[in-house]
């Protein structure tokens, strides 16, 4: 299959009111895990070139490889670029990515909403839909006073309004990473007032950590794309580790368990966010 529309994924799950998972790839058995996982779910899914990917590969070889898996397979997908700064976005649009989060959150507001808009400018020219970030989302583990991460309602409204952007993934008391003990509090009442003062669909990185009770929440609350990596990559580890706990084995062996556990454990964060059966290729088969 070739990659899906966008924009029709993200309109889809905003009027069904559920969200889409963005899950980053690493290497080919977690590149399969998640096309596997949405063929089985009967979902459309976003394959992530996340930050960790691109010193490790380069940015083309890890968009050429997703490609190449994705289509042998009979999921819906888009591949996706996740935080790209400019010289990446400008490489990720030459490449055929469907999809691009720019960041600029380094730079001072005016600035980012000067690069952003002109991101928006050339993307949308080339049919790709722009996901940018407001607010800061801290690390797990990272002790922090929230009202100095949390997405400004006000900001949010000048920053979607002057750039133009498609979806904005917003800080509301996420982390990047999974928390061990204190869960953060998710403040559903800001998602909402973005929500109302942006009238875009918004996305929340780092969902690793929430509950399926604040996913849910986050959904009704105007959440249409969720980034998760962390409990993927555990699931994987879980499956890899399990295999030599049993003594030496061969690594095909490892890798082709982690991929089982984490097929499954994609599979369950495709039902949470409300995306299974939600695959467009399914419905029209
Ligand atoms: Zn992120």
């Amino acid at each position: 299959m070739t990659q899906s529309d966008p924009w029709t994924i993200i309109e889809n799950a905003r009027k069904g009111g559920y969200a889409i998972g963005a899950f980053n790839m690493h290497n080919e058995e977690t590149t399969e895990a998640m096309l596997l996982a949405a063929e089985r779910a009967g979902a459309p899914v976003y394959l992530q070139v996340g930050r960790a990917i691109v010193p490790h590969m380069g940015l083309r070889r890890a968009y050429e490889m997703t490609r190449r898996i994705a289509e042998r397979s009979g999921a819906e997908y888009v591949i996706h670029l996740d935080h790209g700064p400019w010289d990446e976005v400008l490489e990720a649009i030459k490449l055929g990515f469907r999809s691009i989060m720019c960041d600029y959150a380094h730079l001072s507001l005016d600035d980012n909403i000067a690069r952003t808009r002109r991101t928006v400018e050339i993307c949308h020219d080339f049919g790709i839909p722009v996901e940018a970030e407001l607010g800061r989302i801290p690390d797990a583990g990272q002790d922090v006073d929230w009202s100095e991460y949390m997405t400004d309602v006000a900001e949010a409204e000048r920053f979607v309004h002057e750039t133009g952007v498609d979806m904005l993934a917003i800080s509301a008391g996420i982390v990047h990473g999974v928390v061990d003990g204190k869960v953060p509090p998710l403040d559903i009442a800001r998602i909402e007032a973005i929500r109302d003062a942006t009238g875009i669909p918004l996305v929340l990185h780092g969902a690793s950590g929430l509950s399926e009770r604040d996913v849910m929440a986050a959904r009704a609350a105007g959440v249409h794309k969720f980034n998760a990596d962390t409990d993927l990559r555990h699931a994987f580890r879980r499956g890899f580790e399990s295999v030599w706990a049993k003594g030496d084995r061969q690594l095909e062996e490892a890798m082709a368990e982690g991929r089982r556990l984490m097929i499954d454990a994609t599979v369950d964060k495709m039902r949470v966010y409300g995306c299974a059966e939600k695959s467009g290729l399914k419905i029209a088969a």
